[in-house]
């Protein structure tokens, strides 16, 4: 879809000109004032806009604003070091990026070159990015996308998700038949690497929560078969899921993750791809990690910032809080509604759909998110039958009641 001479997706369609945005607020070209319910899709966790990220960027681009790839700076070893802080222990070798498409393509590279095992096992519809690789990873094979850009690179396996939905409470048979379907695949011991988000699906507009134990279920069943396991924390990772890590809900230390979008608060396009000293000493040698872009000195400064105040202020704790009571609420509302509905989520990452069709028929998720705009709440959904509500996580108590008053109206009218 073209639309003002730019491209747009089926995914993301073009929804209105943003003008301004602060906090939890935006303004598109006419002065329409928005309440945002999507953090540009887990990207301004600490609100749109946010000073002193902006400041921090300001005074590092005055004195440092490009550093070729061949060379480091204080910045970037800096970062480095922060973030080792607070990640699992003997995740330590970096490779800078400029966002998650590329950390992810540097991940499956990396966990090939140092298996030498070419398959690399993902989940349907999962979202991990634009490339090929990434396409492989989520997309439909026989979709129309991959029809038209493929082929795609050989050897990766989708298989589903293990989802919790509402039509499939029982926890326990979700997770042991997904633990027979992975171990029957890994147990050849030929597959490179596991690729899966922190226990949830983000990226694809589903929201698809596994039961607790996943993670850690996956972790054992990879290290049994030496197959690596990559988490990709892009869209659960800084505070979102209610700890600063979606992984750390399970305590599981991959041998590789991957974030980007919230590391920088969207300020400046910045990712990363985290490993093991001994498989970055086995394989960067081999996968031609390098990116022109990627970790500039402005980029890491905008980084530095965003950890020290979801550090400083634990904004998990309020993701975690804000996240339940958002949660809690829909569901008493519309249960006293009378709607059949699927509330789920993890922290301030909530997935909610409605059984009941729209007056007049077409998408819910759509007309749910046009009427919503019309009411000035900001909100993005599937092309169906899902709305994804990511509030930025400094949202105020005000800012939260008054978004959900507006979508129970908005649901109200639309269905
Ligand atoms: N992984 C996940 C979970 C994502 O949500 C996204 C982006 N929506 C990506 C990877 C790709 O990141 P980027 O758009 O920065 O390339």
């Amino acid at each position: 879809m073209i639309k003002n001479h730019l491209f747009f997706n089926e995914f993301s369609p073009w929804r209105f000109d943003l003008d301004s945005a602060l906090g939890s607020t935006l303004w598109d070209k006419n002065g329409n004032k928005l309440l945002d319910f999507t953090s540009g899709w887990n990207v301004t966790n600490l609100g749109w806009n946010n000073p002193e990220i902006i400041e921090a960027v300001i005074k590092k681009l005055k004195k440092s604003s490009y550093v070729p790839g061949w060379s480091d700076e204080a910045s970037q070893n800096r970062l480095a070091a922060e973030l080792e802080k607070v990640l699992p222990e003997g995740l330590n070798v970096f490779a800078r990026a400029t966002g998650g498409t590329e950390a992810i393509e540097e991940a499956i590279k990396t966990a090939r070159a140092f298996t030498g095992r070419r398959k690399i096992v993902s989940f349907k519809e999962s979202y991990h990015g634009h490339s090929l690789g990434a396409l492989a990873l989520g997309y439909p094979a026989e979709g129309a996308i991959a029809k038209a850009v493929g082929p795609l690179p050989e050897g990766f396996l989708q298989i589903d998700f293990p989802a919790v939905t509402a039509e499939n409470q029982d926890k326990d048979g979700v997770l042991s038949t997904f633990a027979d379907r992975l171990e029957s695949i890994l147990m050849d011991a030929d597959v490179a690497a596991v690729v899966t988000e922190a226990g949830m699906i983000t990226g694809w507009g589903s929201t698809a929560v596994a039961p607790e134990g996943y993670l850690k279920l996956v972790r054992e069943l990879t290290k049994k078969y030496g197959t690596l396991l990559i988490i990709d924390e892009v869209g659960t990772g800084f505070s979102r899921l209610g700890q600063l890590w979606g992984m750390q809900w399970e305590k599981v230390t991959p041998d590789i993750v991957v974030f980007a979008k919230a590391l920088s608060n969207g300020v400046i396009p910045i990712g990363a791809m985290v490993t093991t000293e001994i498989i970055a000493e086995k394989s960067s040698i081999l996968t031609n990690i390098y990116s022109t872009f990627g970790w500039l000195p402005a980029a890491c400064a905008a980084a530095l910032k965003t950890l020290e105040i979801h550090r400083r202020d634990k904004i998990w704790e309020k993701a975690e809080r804000d996240g339940s009571y958002l949660q809690q609420t829909l569901k008493k509302e519309l249960a006293q509604g009378g709607q059949k509905y699927g509330v789920r989520g993890i922290g301030m990452e909530i997935g909610l759909s409605l059984q009941s069709g729209t007056k007049g028929g077409g998408s819910w998720a759509d007309k749910i998110v046009d009427r919503a705009y019309q009411k000035g709440l900001h909100l993005v959904g599937d092309r169906e039958n899902n709305l994804q509500l990511m509030p930025p996580l400094t949202i105020t108590q005000e800012e939260l009641s008054r978004g959900i008053d507006l979508l129970l109206e908005t649901i109200k009218e639309v269905c």
